[in-house]
């Protein structure tokens, strides 16, 4: 699959500049759309499962132009919303269930195979009889991960999945998207959890204020911020200049004072300055601190 996001803009009637003049190409596999609130990333959603017009620009989706194939669109479309809710007194299964009657399998003994298949992916088989409302936050946010697959969709596009998840939760939900990643399918997950980006993306963008402010894979946002990531040993009054100049990520307290990470263009100069190997954390403050508008997409 190619998904190619050509000039897209999206201004709300209100004057919000939501997306400005977005262009993003990536293809199958999984593809990390990262930013902070406001960033523009369910505004983009919102537009690519046709739930919105865009101001400007298009998304062509295998070279379909996606306001003009929407049927197709949807046929193809596994969607997680952000705000997914349920106000039902289904039984688990029995909300999968119907999903797949939505989803248009017709053949009931089909569907209910498939209703557990998922339910297993998912680790919901066991409380497939509790009532859908009743599950846990973390179990809900699987069954709608569930009730995204049904039907095979080809195109899977998860919207903020993680947030609001206690870290085992956020572990598993990212374990079976990279499960599903293995497949013939294309996974479009939003987030502004840093650690929701793992090297399963084959791509990302990073998207700040409505600017697409990198694309390329996790490990060329990583590189990138080479050579600007230091760790000083300061005093107490070396630290107090230090954090009204830099930006600090991390600080430790260590005996002689503080042992903190800084990211910064140059090396700050101070005898314990070294430099050390980014993480994606640390790339990720060095592009939205620097505001980057780069053009580095590999
Ligand atoms: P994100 O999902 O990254 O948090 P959004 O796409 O929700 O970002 O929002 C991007 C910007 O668009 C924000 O400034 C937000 O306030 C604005 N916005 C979002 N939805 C609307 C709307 N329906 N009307 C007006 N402004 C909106």
């Amino acid at each position: 699959m190619k998904i190619e996001i050509r000039g897209l803009s999206k201004i709300y009637p209100n004057g919000n500049r939501a997306l400005k003049d977005i262009d993003l190409e990536f293809g199958t596999g999984m593809f990390g759309l990262l930013g902070p609130n406001g960033a523009g990333k369910s505004s983009l959603i919102r537009i690519m499962v046709t739930l919105m017009k865009p101001t400007s620009g298009m998304v062509l989706i295998d070279g379909k132009d996606l306001q003009k194939h929407r049927r197709w669109l949807r046929s193809i479309l596994g969607y997680l919303p952000q705000d997914f809710r349920f106000f039902t007194s289904l039984r688990t299964w029995e909300f999968l269930d119907y999903a797949g009657a939505l989803a248009g399998i017709k053949n009931r003994k089909k569907r209910i195979s498939e209703v557990d298949r998922l339910l297993n992916q998912v680790g919901l088989l066991e409380v497939r009889d509790r009532q859908a409302n009743k599950l846990s936050g973390g179990m809900k946010r699987r069954l709608g991960i569930a009730q995204a697959l049904i039907g095979d969709p080809k195109l899977i596009i998860v919207d903020e999945p993680t947030t609001g998840l206690d870290p085992d939760e956020r572990i598993r939900f990212r374990n079976i998207l990279s499960q599903l990643s293995q497949h013939d399918v294309t996974i479009i997950l939003s987030t502004h959890i840093v650690g929701d980006i793992s090297s399963t993306c084959q791509g990302m963008a990073l998207l700040n204020r409505g600017e697409l402010v990198f694309s390329g894979s996790p490990e060329n946002l990583v590189r990138n911020a080479e050579g600007h990531v230091f760790r000083l040993n300061l005093s107490p009054a070396e630290y107090e200049f230090v954090k009204e100049r830099y930006n600090v990520i991390s600080t430790i307290p260590v005996e002689t004072g503080w042992e903190v990470q800084v990211v910064s263009d140059n090396r700050p100069e101070f005898d314990s300055s070294e430099t050390i190997i980014p993480n994606i954390e640390h790339a990720y403050v060095y592009y939205m601190e620097h505001k980057l508008h780069a053009d580095i997409s590999e």
